[in-house]
């Protein structure tokens, strides 16, 4: 039988073996060494390819910066209508990407075909912004002036993306880059290429409807660490918008920052909920469970912190372990999973370790251990971990891209927004109340201090629509929604004098 990876690369009409680069429609194979790249479903190879190199990076800098010559004056409704026929691609092969998602990256095919309508969901937002992309009109305080402000196009957008959002946070910044009369490189994680080529392939299936438009506005590398840097230093590219942790944010940032560029950082998050006595119990349990076993734990708005009112935390702990005892763990593409696999052994040894040092910093541990049997064979399959620990231990302050969820209690919700502020991270957080004034002390600026805050919701699981970002070690960029997009373009001020006079600003005498 066809592998399913196959058949979907097949349906999207990517050209077999797969080639690591791409600047618009030319495929080249890339020239480095060769590299396997494996499903976390059950360690199954998918395919073969050769990586990028750094030159083959800057050639796609160079196409790019061609590209945006015409794009940048292609108007804007125009280049709306690109990402409108690219959403048509997508709602198309809807689940043929999603199947790729699932076997590249591990979702539930629920998750997979959720992140692709997010895919589609960004585009419909591009396309009506592609008329909208407004400046202001000021005051001038000059006599027969007009002061206004215009958007425009900026230049080769660099997107470096992690494994486990492997297409959407592409897709957020390619449709409101292109909108914004941007070219996109596109370097994604190692870890998922396939998906990303097939999102190319389908990038080419619209440029050939549309001729107009020049192909290397959409430019991608596929390889390792070495080539996200090389695109961050290029000067060819003014913003580099990177998806990652911690560590490879803070890289990309001082090479961006030494060459004075700009970037737009999504990086790690470290998410807590506060859960007070007159939450809805129910509602608790079930935005709890999604938002901290959902994609196995490893979204950036994963819940990795729950502070319990102490007069409930027992009660909480009880119904949340009888629901993880029961969740279905297995296939990520068989129906009714819940749990799918970590992304590779590498990751649940790093839960193993932080179970470990948990318990040495006098936390509980509950479940999490390893599932081998009704999962399938060669894949890292965990239970999700519940582990009730004090509010100082010092892992509370890490990320582990893995299902554990610490269990924190807590007295008064002015201790309760201190725990859960007290993190190097600031993306997402959560409060769940019934009682309006707790509800809005956590939304006020004596609350919670993260770029997300939820009222009665999970941490994970925003819509495109609102600006999506953290603060602190997160990286403090916005992306998808509201004015997110001004980030891809720049601001020009104009002066414009209709007058025969010549008043300088200031009132300013300077007769000559
Ligand atoms: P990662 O940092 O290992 O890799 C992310 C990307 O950066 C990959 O494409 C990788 O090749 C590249 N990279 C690594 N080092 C680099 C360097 N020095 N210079 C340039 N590029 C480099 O992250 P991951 O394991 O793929 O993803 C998990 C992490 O991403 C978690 O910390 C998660 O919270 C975070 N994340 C954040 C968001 C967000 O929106 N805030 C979204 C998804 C994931």
């Amino acid at each position: 039988m066809t592998h399913p990876v196959q058949t979907a690369l097949d349906r999207m009409g990517v050209s077999q073996p797969v080639s690591a680069v791409s600047i618009g429609n030319d495929w080249q194979p890339g020239l480095s060494g060769e590299h396997a790249v494996h499903s976390p479903i059950d360690g199954s190879k998918i395919a073969d390819l050769k990586f990028a190199t750094t030159a083959q990076v800057d050639e796609a800098a160079i196409a790019a910066t061609e590209a945006f010559k015409a794009w940048r004056v292609i108007p804007g409704a125009v280049r709306g209508e690109f990402v409108r026929q690219f959403g048509e691609q997508l709602r198309t092969h809807k689940e043929n990407l999603a199947t790729l998602v699932s076997w590249e990256a591990g979702k539930i095919t629920q998750e997979s075909l959720g992140e692709v309508q997010e895919m589609i969901d960004i585009c419909g937002f591009a396309v009506g912004l592609s008329r909208q992309l407004y400046g202001r009109t000021m005051a001038s305080e000059r006599p027969g002036h007009r002061l206004t402000e215009q958007w425009h196009p900026l230049g080769p957008v660099g997107v470096i993306s992690a494994f486990n959002f492997p297409v959407a946070v592409w897709a957020w910044n390619a449709a409101l880059a292109w909108v914004c009369g941007d070219p996109i490189i596109w370097k994604p994680s190692e870890k998922t290429p396939l998906t990303a080529i097939a999102c190319q392939a389908l990038v080419q299936n619209t440029l050939a409807e549309l001729p107009e438009v020049p192909p290397a506005i959409s430019c991608l590398v596929v390889g390792g660490a070495d080539v996200g840097e090389q695109l961050a230093a290029s000067p060819a590219v003014p913003l580099i918008s990177a998806t990652g942790s911690v560590p490879m944010g803070r890289a990309v940032a001082q090479t961006v920052a030494g060459r004075l560029g700009r970037s737009l950082l999504e990086l790690g998050g470290n998410n807590g909920m506060i859960v007070t006595p007159s939450a809805d119990f129910e509602l608790a349990i079930r935005s709890i469970t999604f938002s901290a076993v959902g994609t196995c734990g490893q979204r950036c708005t994963t819940l990795r912190r729950l502070i319990v009112h102490e007069s409930i935390a027992d009660k909480l702990r009880d119904r949340l372990l009888e629901v993880y005892t029961r969740l279905p763990i297995g296939d990520p593409t068989t129906d009714g999973t819940l749990m799918g696999p970590l992304i590779d052994e590498r990751s649940a040894q790093a839960m193993d370790a932080a179970l470990a040092t948990a318990k040495d910093q006098g936390g509980i541990v509950h479940l999490g251990v390893r599932v081998t049997e009704g999962v399938p064979v060669g894949g890292s399959y965990v239970q999700a971990a519940l582990v009730e620990i004090g509010h100082d231990a010092p892992i509370l302050k890490q990320e582990t891209f893995a299902p554990i969820l610490y269990l924190i209690r807590y007295r008064d919700l002015e201790e309760a927004i201190a725990i859960h502020n007290n993190v190097p991270q600031g993306l997402a957080s959560a409060i769940l109340t019934s009682d309006v004034r707790e509800a809005e002390l956590f939304c006020s600026p004596a609350g919670s201090d993260c770029g997300i805050v939820n009222v009665n919701i999970g941490t994970s699981g925003a819509e495109i629509g609102g600006a999506f970002g953290g603060e602190k070690e997160t990286g403090g960029g916005r992306e998808s929604g509201s004015d997110a997009w001004k980030q891809y373009m720049r601001r020009a001020t104009n002066t414009v004098n209709y007058s025969d006079h010549l008043p300088l600003a200031q009132g300013i005498q300077f007769n000559v």
